[in-house]
């Protein structure tokens, strides 16, 4: 069978061979025990990488962002998030369910964004005489790329200085920072310095099986390893996906470039087609609008020719290590093939 070309995300890649050699090399130990020499590695690298004090691994993003959420705020507390932010929106509610952490969302601008006098005005007054009638606002989180789009620096920048100006923290959901990182021509420290924590994926782009990073302050991570523990992710002989984190930072990360270049490529194929519209195109996310009429049966007509995508959420297509150019032109002329066949 031909090789499926597989758009719905950048998590379907499948371990190399290069990467496989490394994760059966690996040495490993007990990582609940800290001995896992592997773990240790990929976090030394991480906190290095990131430039901040400490590195903690995870098996999830999801893990790592409400870890993070919960280190940053107690019960009662409260954090700030986009209207449509993962964090927010996409990770089940585990802030409020296992954290007792109060969302308070922010409706986004189209480059998602949350307009600053709006962040300002979320901000609830605490503290000896003003009262008992609120939850206490402890932590800002915005997350970069946003629907593939790298967030303007200066926004974050700002954004960052405003939350700290009333005492809040600030955290990056950066499932896909490394895209930001790389399609800005600057480095993840840079990308990461206005922000006392982050959640970095390794299993998106950089294409490992498994595995996400919290980076931040020593203490900040030693909060985040204890809820780590009493969430469940606390794994044994974590050495083995570690390797793999380890192979795609070293291996997988100026490649990203390739990536988006072929959503670029992607994106410039697809205008072509009459009867589609691309709406946006970021980094490794190819946005469209595909007519209702259509949407399914495009999707099932792409199916049988071994060609996957996702129209559910939104008509959303995502290039990643295990798509190529070659790929990208034979989906577009698959979809051209479609509304060929339609129209005659
Ligand atoms: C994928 C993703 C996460 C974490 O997802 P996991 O599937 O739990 O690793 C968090 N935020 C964003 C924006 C993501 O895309």
């Amino acid at each position: 069978m031909s090789k499926i070309i597989d758009l719905r995300s950048d998590t379907v890649t499948r371990p190399s061979a290069g990467m496989i050699a490394a994760m059966s090399a690996a040495p490993v130990g007990d990582d609940v025990w800290g001995d896992d020499p592997t773990v240790n590695r990929l976090q030394a690298m991480m906190a290095e990488a990131t430039g901040k004090e400490a590195a903690l691994f995870f098996p999830s993003g999801t893990q790592s962002n409400l870890a993070g959420l919960m280190s940053h705020c107690e019960r009662g507390d409260e954090y700030i998030v986009g209207q449509m932010a993962h964090t927010y929106r996409w990770e089940g509610g585990g802030a409020a369910v296992l954290g007792s952490i109060q969302p308070q969302p922010i409706e986004q601008e189209a480059d998602g964004t949350m307009p600053l006098a709006k962040i300002a005005t979320a901000i609830k007054p605490f503290g000896p005489g003003l009262g008992t009638h609120f939850a206490r606002t402890r932590l800002l989180t915005l997350e970069n790329t946003w629907g593939g789009r790298v967030l303007p620096q200066t926004y974050v920048l700002e954004a960052a200085e405003l939350a700290r100006g009333k005492g809040l923290n600030v955290h990056l959901d950066g499932a896909r920072a490394f895209n930001a990182a790389v399609a800005s021509e600057t480095t993840i420290a840079e990308i990461l310095a206005p922000f006392d924590s982050a959640s970095l994926c390794i299993s998106k782009g950089l294409s490992a099986p498994v595995g996400a990073v919290l980076v931040g302050e020593r203490a900040f991570i030693e909060r985040a390893h204890r809820w780590r523990k009493m969430l469940g992710g606390g794994m044994r002989q974590a050495g083995y996906v570690a390797a793999a984190c380890i192979y795609a930072l070293e291996n997988n990360v100026e490649r990203l470039h390739d990536d988006h270049e072929n959503a670029a490529a992607l994106a410039a194929g697809l205008r072509d087609v009459e009867q589609i519209t691309v709406l946006a195109q970021a980094t490794n996310v190819v946005f469209l609008n595909i007519p209702e009429a259509h949407a399914k049966q495009l999707e099932a007509f792409l199916k049988d020719r071994g060609m996957l995508m996702q129209g559910v959420y939104a008509a959303r297509l995502v290039t990643h290590l295990d798509v190529s150019l070659a790929d990208v032109d034979a989906f577009v002329v698959a979809v051209k093939d479609y509304f060929n066949g339609v129209a005659k």
